[in-house]
């Protein structure tokens, strides 16, 4: 049986990411700081109860799941975990947002798992410069695991970048022309202030959508879209080039809450209900109290649509969200 999530704004919310793990191989410097600590595996969910809280979300009314981290592919057994999420009866979507780094060995389970979209992240394409960026990341390897995906089967991939004015934001046009070239789309995200980070000033590298767009104008001719992912970007067609669609992810410069669908599960079981606010029940202590009784944990679901804030308000000058994005869901 499932049903219908709303808030008390009336946002019907059927979108989900979970977070699978909160570790990465990468150490994206808008992400993370170079030293990390991360949560004991003691406090991670295990698949199993991944999977039953996917059953319990998919009961209460989602219908698209994405996994995230962290990086999902590093956890043991992702695409067992896929396969078994894919099977739930009311799931229309499963989808994951990865660094790449493992997809030229995991794209075939994963798609023979049933995922159905891949969000890759890829801010540069200059080998030095993503090392820079990303601290550990090697460029090959990524860019081999987006041509494995595609070689499998898998026809909605995106690249997912987030530009630093100075840093990559000179390499727009190329990713473009990257995304035009293997038939991605691809959408440009504005840097959030989450966790704290000391590599770089967020107010000095903050990189509008707005700039982006203008930037991409001067090389192609862009046509307003109505396509839409059901997450955040804004989609944008390029003449000539009908395989590819840009988005622009615009947290700061255009508010997009007021058709918010989404809610995020962090991988200790904690159901976030905005990415800029706090506001959060325990879903994995609620589950662990009575391991067999999803109904429960359907209903605090319900329950929980109450804690959803009408917005979030972000400033690059303060931080007022500590945790950072991996352990949040992104
Ligand atoms: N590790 C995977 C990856 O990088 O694709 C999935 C998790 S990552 C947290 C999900 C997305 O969040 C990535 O596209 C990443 O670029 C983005 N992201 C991370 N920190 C961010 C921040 N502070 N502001 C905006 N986007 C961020
Ligand atoms: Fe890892 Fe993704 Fe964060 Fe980069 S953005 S450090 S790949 S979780």
């Amino acid at each position: 049986m499932t049903s219908t999530l709303t808030d008390t704004f009336g946002r019907h919310i059927n979108y989900l990411r979970m977070s699978v793990t909160d570790r990465c191989d990468f150490r994206c410097v808008y992400c993370m700081s170079e030293e990390m600590t991360f949560l004991p595996r003691s406090s991670i969910l295990t698949l199993k109860e991944i999977h039953n809280l996917a059953i319990a979300f998919v009961r209460a009314g989602v219908r698209k799941i994405r996994l995230t981290g962290g990086e999902p592919l590093i956890r043991p057994g992702i695409a067992a975990l896929c396969e078994s999420i894919k099977a739930i009866p009311g799931l229309e979507e499963l989808c994951m947002t990865t660094n790449g780094s493992r997809l030229e060995s995991l794209a075939e389970p994963l798609f023979s798992a049933g995922v159905d979209r891949l969000n890759v992240s890829l801010d540069s394409l200059d080998p030095s410069l993503f090392k820079s960026l990303t601290r550990t990341g090697n460029l090959t390897s990524v860019i081999k695991g987006i041509d494995t995906a595609r070689a499998v089967g898998f026809k909605k991939i995106k690249l997912n970048c987030v530009m630093l004015k100075g840093r990559n934001d000179h390499e727009v046009n190329d990713i473009v022309a990257f995304a035009i070239d293997r038939q991605l789309d691809v959408s440009f995200i504005e840097e959030m202030p989450l966790g704290v980070i000391t590599e770089h000033g967020r107010e000095q590298t903050f990189c509008s959508s707005a700039y982006l767009r203008e930037r991409i104008s001067q090389r192609y001719t862009l046509l307003a879209s109505s396509y839409t992912s059901s997450g955040p970007s804004r989609y944008w067609e390029v003449a000539h080039a009908p395989t590819t669609r840009i988005g622009f992810i615009s947290p700061h410069s255009h508010n997009f809450c007021d058709t918010c669908n989404r809610i995020r599960l962090t991988a200790e079981g904690r159901l976030l209900l905005c990415l800029g606010h706090e506001n959060s029940i325990d879903l994995k202590a609620i589950l662990r109290s009575d391991p067999t009784n999803t109904d429960l944990v359907t209903h605090s679901i319900h329950d929980a649509m109450k804690l959803k804030p009408r917005q979030h308000h972000f400033s690059n000058d303060s931080v007022e969200i500590v945790r950072f994005m991996n352990s949040t869901g992104g």
